[in-house]
Order: structure tokens, then sequence, then C-alpha cells
């Protein structure tokens, strides 16, 4: 039997595999083989729809609300919809027997392959192959084909494809199941189906075409329905190709415009045919992984599992001038609803400003497009300036839930929208780290400075004047550690705020260089130099942690609280509670959720020397019980940063596997998107040791001893630099149309680079031999 697709499952680097049907694994492959290009996703179910399948096809920034619930990102239609049965008999895994089960996510091309046999209950045997894609040439476009062949006898088959609208949000809590959408309009038109939805809430109608044909005997068909009936002799084969395009809209009264339009850019890909299509496709994720590919030298499941992340990180982001960002499960589950956390600006950006900063740029610009949502927050709750909501999702409004599930299933009641105003500074930090690696100076005077004075403005009203002692506390807030909540003084919020007064400051007084915009910015926002004076005063009175040693206090009265021995940890270095531990009175100890003062070492790193992140990595390594996803890669940078080196290798890895091992055991609800950032942030800032310090961007290698090298290429200040590394040996290449020389520090040794020559670089001649450290630090 021919194996169509066997050019696509050969290059085993590139693949992630399922080498059997097992039917409990079935909603997490779901989401670790979806497919997606920015705009769209669809996770990567069977074609068959299994009843228990979770069908997920989501467009990005697409979201609905219904009343005065919270948004969610809308389950739309599913067109990956494809249901056989033989004389009668429903094929499919879960209906049928199998003898052989594959399928292969090629992510280097972006595909989704799969071969089954079934045997039938009269022990007739039938191969199914299929291949899926979305396409990344064409936004608005899928293509599966599936081809059949009754391997022993003669069969009546049996069709029904169509875009299927039995789908629902899966709610969450007592919500339960719900629709976002209302059916407009379907027919059948020119070889090709329609369907128009609309959400409930703002009316965005959204257009599916679908078009199918098969080809049997060397001919070609055009289906003129969705259901219709075969007849097939053994051995003989049919393929199925089906095309269908996704276009939402923006409120439309009458939507037949979107229909024409949305039939225009369907039928010239239908047109195009499979083998166009595809192709197109592939170019065009082959021009993404030309920047984003990491290669590293030795360790071949590693290598499989660092370009699953970035995979995942390729399908879920887009360019569209901020009408969304990516959501904490990015477009591959309903977790979280779909909503846009912290995890975005301080996990995910850094990939997408090292590879494509075009994509940084449109995640800053969300936030930006909802500006003034974020002051009426701030307005709302007594400050001035903007106050970023902690869950957000269309429109800027504070999306978090009331409820939610603890970590030991029971129904808490959640205040981290009242009081996580981490988030505020911290997407100011991504402003600040985005000019740094872009100096998009245009960027800036567009939206980079309103956003950096209307947060430190936020803070210069959130502090509250401490009279006693002289100093500005910041009360009732929750730091990334959300075990403790109503604290006063979290360390990392106070020093983020810090961070954005001073920072907010010096680029106010910079502002004076460009008078045209000081006078129309100042009078914008209606700022004067008085208060922005006011920021860097408040800033040097925030109050300052307490000390045991060099260790910071993570909030005032933390040291105080009881201390928990934890004595056993599981195989992946993580730790394990006893049974009776309750998650309700972590508040009361000094079990830590996730990294906070250890999280603020790393973003604040050059605030603190090396003794200091020493002492509070292992502080509160003891401490932190890791029970989120975002803590492993932020201690593994740590633990780099600091020379524990076997721990950030053992921290990297459950962040890598995260996904692919379920390690969590929630990726049913989507991909963790701070996983594959962080993860992406560990291989690039951690083991290869980039940095950037004001003008210079350094490179310190210390690579796990099982790596032989790790090549990748980053993009600073618009030239590509690619480098390929060991631990001895920095091999650098500066491709850039700009005639300038690239400023370089290797082992702290600043070198200036030419455009287009290859440097090497070794360390014992770069590094000082008394100085184990380099420079920048
Ligand atoms: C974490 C937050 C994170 C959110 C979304 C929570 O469990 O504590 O820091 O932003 O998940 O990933």
């Amino acid at each position: 039997m021919k194996n169509f697709y066997s050019e696509f499952v050969n290059d085993e680097l590139w693949l992630i595999r399922e080498n059997e049907w097992a039917k409990a694994l079935q909603n997490v492959r779901e989401s670790q083989f979806t497919l997606g290009n920015g705009y769209m996703c669809s996770r990567g179910i069977l074609e068959e729809v299994p009843y228990d399948s979770s069908p997920g096809t989501f467009v990005a920034g697409l979201f609905d609300k219904i009343a005065s619930q919270v948004a969610e990102l809308v389950n739309l239609p599913n067109p990956v919809n494809f249901k056989l049965t033989i004389n009668g008999e429903k094929v499919g895994l879960s209906a049928m027997d199998s003898l052989e089960h594959k399928r292969v996510l090629n992510m280097k091309k972006g595909v989704l392959v799969r071969r089954t046999v079934y045997k039938d209950s009269r022990r007739h045997k039938y191969d199914y192959q299929s291949l899926r894609f979305i396409s990344m040439a064409n936004k608005n476009i899928g293509v599966m084909q599936m081809s059949f062949t009754p391997l022993d006898s003669g069969c009546g088959l049996d069709i029904n494809t169509g875009i299927d609208t039995a789908v629902f949000n899966s709610g969450v809590l007592t919500e339960g199941r719900k629709k976002h959408f209302r059916l407009k309009e379907l027919g059948q038109t020119d070889n090709a189906g329609f369907l128009v939805i609309e959400t409930l809430e703002k009316k965005n109608p959204v257009v599916f075409w679908s078009g199918f044909y098969y080809e049997i005997n060397g001919k070609k068909i055009y289906a003129k329905d969705n259901i219709f009936s075969l007849k097939l002799r053994k051995k003989q084969t049919v393929v199925f190709t089906k095309v269908f395009c996704i276009k939402r809209f923006p409120y439309h009264e009458d939507h037949s415009p979107c229909k024409n339009e949305s039939f225009k850019i369907f039928n010239s890909a239908f047109r195009k045919g499979f083998p166009s299509l595809l192709k197109d496709h592939v170019r065009s994720w082959s021009r993404l992984w030309d920047k984003a590919d990491i290669v590293v030298g030795g360790t071949a499941s590693i290598q499989q599992n660092i370009r699953f992340n970035i995979y995942h990180m390729l399908i879920a982001a887009g360019y569209d001038y901020g009408f969304s960002s990516v959501g904490a499960r990015t477009l591959s589950g309903e977790g979280y609803r779909g909503h846009v956390f912290w995890d975005t600006e301080i996990f995910l950006l850094p990939f997408y400003l090292l590879t494509f900063p075009q994509i940084a740029k449109n995640m800053l610009l969300y936030r930006y497009r909802r500006l003034n949502k974020a002051r009426e927050l701030a307005k709302s709750e007594g400050y001035k300036g903007v106050r970023f909501p902690w869950e957000s999702a269309h429109t800027g409004d504070e999306e978090t839930p009331e409820w939610a599930k603890d970590l030991d299933g029971s129904i808490i009641k959640i205040y981290t929208h009242k009081m996580e105003h981490h988030l505020t500074a911290d997407i100011a930090y991504a402003v600040n780290r985005y000019y740094l690696f872009t100096s998009d100076d245009k960027f800036m005077e567009y939206c980079g400075y309103e956003i950096l004075f209307e947060t430190a403005r936020f803070w210069a009203y959130r502090v509250k004047l401490n009279k006693r002692r002289n100093t500005y506390d910041i009360t009732d807030v929750i730091g990334p550690d959300e075990f403790h909540v109503k604290v006063k003084n979290n360390a990392f919020t106070n020093f983020m705020a810090k961070w954005n007064l001073l920072t907010a400051h010096k680029f106010f007084s910079l502002l004076k260089d460009n008078p045209g915009l000081y006078k129309s910015l100042t009078k914008k926002i209606s700022l004067n130099d008085k208060e922005a004076s006011q920021w860097k005063k408040i800033a040097l009175r925030i109050s300052q942690p307490r000390h045991k040693g060099k260790v910071i206090e993570q909030f005032d009265g933390y040291f105080k609280l009881k201390e928990i021995n934890i004595s056993r940890t599981d195989e992946n270095g993580i730790p394990v509670l006893s049974a009776k531990a309750k998650s309700e009175d972590f508040g009361k100890t000094q079990l830590v959720k996730q990294a906070d003062i250890v999280m603020l070492m790393y973003v604040l790193d050059g605030w603190f020397d090396d003794s200091t992140k020493k002492d509070n990595y292992n502080f509160y390594l003891s401490r932190t019980l890791h029970k989120s996803s975002l803590s492993p890669s932020i201690y593994s940078l740590m633990a780099c940063e600091t020379g524990d080196l076997i721990r950030a290798y053992t921290f990297f890895n459950v962040a890598l596997r995260t996904d692919i091992s379920d390690l969590n055991g929630n990726t049913n609800e989507g991909i963790h998107a701070a996983c594959l950032g962080g993860t992406w942030q560990v291989i690039v800032f951690g083991f290869a040791g980039v940095k950037a310090v004001d003008e210079t961007m350094f490179i310190y290698p210390r690579m796990p001893f099982s790596w032989n090298s790790l090549k990748f290429s980053l993009i600073w200040r618009k030239a590509q630099i690619k480098l390929t590394l060991t631990n001895e040996t920095i091999k650098v290449t500066v491709v850039s149309s700009l005639k300038k020389q690239v400023k370089l520090g290797v082992w702290g040794k600043i070198v200036s680079l030419k455009p287009g020559k290859e440097y090497i670089f070794d360390k014992k001649a770069a590094l000082d031999k008394k100085k184990r450290r380099p420079q920048y630090l």
C-alpha cells in the first residue's frame, strides 16, 4: 500500500509522534498537535471527531461574553470534520478496531500526518491516511486531505463532511457548556459550502467557506454536497481534499459583503489545488524556521522538544497591529478562557522580540490599544494613570473570574484582579525591553513613552505614605507567589514599581530633547515637570524590604510565618508535600507557589550582586512548590546565574517537558505559553548567557555538558546575529543591511563586528583569568 505522505515522516528531529491510539491521551494530543498560523488555530483532533474529543477552532482575539460573565475565546464551528461509514459501520478509532495507528506532527513543515489501518466487524481491512495544515502562507486557509483504500474487499462508503456547528465552549465550574455564536446563514454555491455565524456580544460575523473534491481513477470530481456515497473496489484508492477558509469581520449590519470578500480568498486558494497550497505553506514555514530554529548538538529528544516549544510559539502569535495578543494557553485550548496575563510580556515576548520583533511590537500595541480601558480601571479604583487588567481579552476590561478551582479542586474566591498589580509594571518593563533590543524610536514616540508615563503615574498614586517610617508602602497586594494574599510590601511589586517610576522619570528627561513630542504628549496626558519629578522622589522612598543576611523578605511579616520542611521531591526535583497538606493553609506558611523573589532577581538582575542572587536563590529554592508552570524556567535561569548548573538543567527539563509530557496533567486545556517562552529564555539568556546592557549584547555560554554545541540567531537592533556556541568558543556572523558595525560582548570582552564576516572567539583568550565572571556583572 502506498504511503502517501512518506516525505513528511522521516526527518526525526522535526517530528512529534503518536505511535498508538491511547484514548486517555486523546485531549492532550489535541493540544500538542494543534495547527495554526497566528491568525487561527485548530486543535489536533482526529478527523472523525470521536464522541469525547474536544475540537477547538480559534481565531486570535475573537472573544465573546454572555451577559455579565467574563469573556471567552470563542470555540468556533469545526471545519476538521470528516466522517466515514463502511457498509453502515462507523470508521474511527473509538468505533472500529485498528491494526495500526500513527500520527506525526511535522514541525518543520507545519503538517499533521496520519495513517490508520482499520479492521471492521467482518474482519475486512482498510487503509486510511491523512495530512492537514493551517496555511502559513494564507492566514485564512486550512487544507486537509484523506485517502481511503479497502485492502481486501470492495465496499460502500458514506461520506459526511462539512463545517460542524455542534461545538461549544466547555465552560468552567458551574457555568456549563456554552455556545458563543448564532448561526446566521448557510448554503451551497459554486462547488462550495458556506456558513455565516455571528458572536453573541459584539455581533462579529465569521464566515466559513469550504470546498471539497475527490480523486478516483485519475478523475477529479467536485462534490456537490457534504454528504454523499461512493462504491470502491478492492484496493481502489480514493483521495479526498477539503479546503476551507475562515475569516472574522467587525460588526456588519448586512453580512453579504463579508461573504463575498471571503469567497474571493477561498476561491483563489481552492482553485490553486492541494500541491500548490502545500508548497506555499511549507515555504512560509521554512522562512520562519530560518529565523527561529535552535539547533542543539548531541541530544535528539531535547532537540525535538525545543522545536516543539518554538513551533507552538510560531503558531500562536500574529501581526494584527494589536487586535490580539497571546493568551496563557495560546490558541491551543480553552484554558484560562484564552485570557492574556503577564505570561505574555514577561515570558513570551523575549522570544518574539529577538526573532520577529514585529510580533513583540504587536503584543505591546495590544496593550496600548486598550490604554483607555486601563485608565478607566485605575480611575474606578481611585488611582490615576493606568492599571492593566490581570486577565485581559478583547476589550481591555478586567476579565478575571470571581471564582476558580484551587490546586486541590476546591472552589475559591479570586483576588488577583484586585491585588496582583505588578502586571502594570511588567508591561512597562516589556516596553523598555523592546526599546533596548530594537532602539525603535518611532514606537516610543507613538506609544512607548505614554505607556511608561501612565504606568508610573499609577504607582505614584498606588503607594501609601507611611508617616512613621517616612517611606511609601504598597499595601494589599498579591505578588507572583499567589499563596499569600493581601500582603504589604511584596518585594517584587515594590521593586518593579520603583523601577517603573525611575525608568519613566529617565525617559521623561530624555523627552525634553524632542520639544515637539514633549509638548504634544504632555498636553495629551496632562503631565507636567512637577509631577514627573515626583516619580523619582517617590521611587527612592518606596519601602525597602527587610533582609536576613542578604536574603530579602518576600513581604512584610513573611519571615515570621511557619517554616515547612520539604523533604521529598519527585523525579523532576519538584517538591512533594504530604497528602495532608491543604492548599488553603499555604498562606500561613513560608511555602511559595512560584518564583517571586527569584523572579525579581531575574528581571532586575543588574540591581543585585552575585552573592545576593545566590543566597536568595538557595533560601527560596527550599520553599518553592512550583505550583505554577511559570516557576521552573525562572529557577533554571537563576540557577545558571548562580552557577548551579546541574539544577539549571533539571529545571530546564521540567519547563521543556511540561506539555510534551503533560507534567501538570492539564495540557488538554492548551499549551502553557509561559513554559514555551520560559524555556526559550533559559536556552538563550541562561545557557547561551545572552544579556543586553545599554548598547551592547553580551554572550557568555554555560551550556549543559551533554550539549556539544548550540546554534541559533537573534535580531539585535535590526541586525541578525548568527551564533554557533560551545562552552569554549563563540562563532558569530552579523547579517545586516546597515553598514554599521555591531558591538558584542564575548565573555565580557567588547568587540566590534563587521556585517558579513565570520568571527570565532575563544574563551581562554577572551576571559580575564582571575575573573571568572563576565564584566557586565
Ligand atoms: C500563575 C500566574 C499566571 C497564571 C496564568 C497562575 O497559576 O500563578 O502567575 O499568570 O497562572 O498562567
